[in-house]
Order: structure tokens, then sequence, then C-alpha cells
């Protein structure tokens, strides 16, 4: 059982203007049904802070408790074969914004062990890459992008695998953001045409 598609979301353009805080919540991990795990929803923010890193200031994201102001939804969805997560356009008072349906798709590792820092890794990034079409990022063919598309065949495992190899510890997802140097060019001409 090999999870082929990636998401199926479009390019979504968040209303946030450059320099202007976007709200955002995160679901508590409270469905068992959904395999979250409490720490997951700092994943979710160390995700949304490294496009907020990356955009050098012009996007800024500020976490809400209150759900129906937030533009960015985060939210743990239940297991579907083969996808990882999809980003859904929502209204927010008349503002565009998005829901990121994020599924937990646990690695092992080679060895058929549990490897709490791949399971860690696929949420990270299905975070990041989802957060991106929240942003207004497209698919891409690069295999090097976080906007990668699994629909063009890549090794999905290496795709992960080669996150996963730079992390010693959790608190090491801090310090790599996922993204390429394509990833950041894309994301400074969005905030640029803003
Ligand atoms: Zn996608």
């Amino acid at each position: 059982m090999k999870p082929v598609l990636r998401s199926v979301s479009v390019a979504l353009l968040l209303s946030v203007p450059c320099a202007a805080e976007a709200l955002y919540w995160i679901e508590p991990c409270t469905d068992p049904a959904t395999s979250c795990v409490a720490g997951d929803v700092e994943l979710a923010r160390w995700a949304l802070e490294a496009w907020q890193s990356a955009s050098g200031g012009k996007l800024q994201f500020v976490e809400t408790k209150d759900k129906a102001r937030a533009l960015i939804r985060v939210v743990w969805a239940g297991p579907t074969d083969g996808l990882y997560g999809e980003a859904v356009p929502i209204l927010v008072d008349g503002r565009r914004g998005a829901q990121l349906n994020v599924r937990i798709i646990s690695g092992t590792g080679d060895s058929g062990t549990k490897d709490t820092l791949l399971r860690d890794t696929i949420v990270y990034l299905t975070c990041l890459h989802e957060s991106g079409h929240a942003l207004g990022l497209p698919h891409t063919a690069q295999f090097a992008d976080i906007m990668y598309s699994f629909q063009f065949g890549g090794d999905i495992p290496e795709y992960f695998g080669r996150y996963r190899r730079k992390l010693a510890t959790r608190e090491d997802i801090r310090k790599n953001s996922g993204l390429s140097e394509a990833d950041r060019t894309k994301l400074a001409e969005l905030v640029k045409s803003r």
C-alpha cells in the first residue's frame, strides 16, 4: 500500500497583504482515529514559521485560539488511502483563507521498527507543503521542492528520508526548513506581487 497522491490541492492565494498579520489556528490533537499526537501542533506551527522566516518578514502568522477568525486552519484528518493532505479554500469575513487537512501516515524505518523522527518528518513536511498551497504556491515537478507533487512519480521514501537524515533530535526540525532554493524564490515572487 503505497501512497501515490500527495494532495489534491490547487493554488489558493491567501488574502494576506504584505506585512499584514494572518491569524492561524491549529486543531488540538483529540481524536485518536487520526493518529495525531499532542506534539503535532508544534510541528504545524514550525511549518508556518518556516514560511514566515523565508518571506523575510513579509508574512506574519499569528496563532489564535479562535478558529472562526483564523485564515489558516490546520485540521488533523482521518486516514484516506494514498493522500497526505489537502488544502481547501475557505472564506473568513470575506477574505480568502484555507483549511489544511493533514493526514498522519506514520513511517517505519528500514528495519521496520518505529522511527518517531521519520513520522515527525512526514507530518512536518506535509504541513509545510499544504501551507505552501495556502500561500498560493502550485505544485512543481522538481524533486527538491517542498511543493513537488508525488504525481510526478518520484521516490517517496527518499523524499522523506533525505530530510529525516538531517535530524538527530526533534528540535533539529526547526533548524531545517525543508524549503528548496526554488521554493524560496517562488515565495519571494509571490509576496513581491502583493
Ligand atoms: Zn499539494
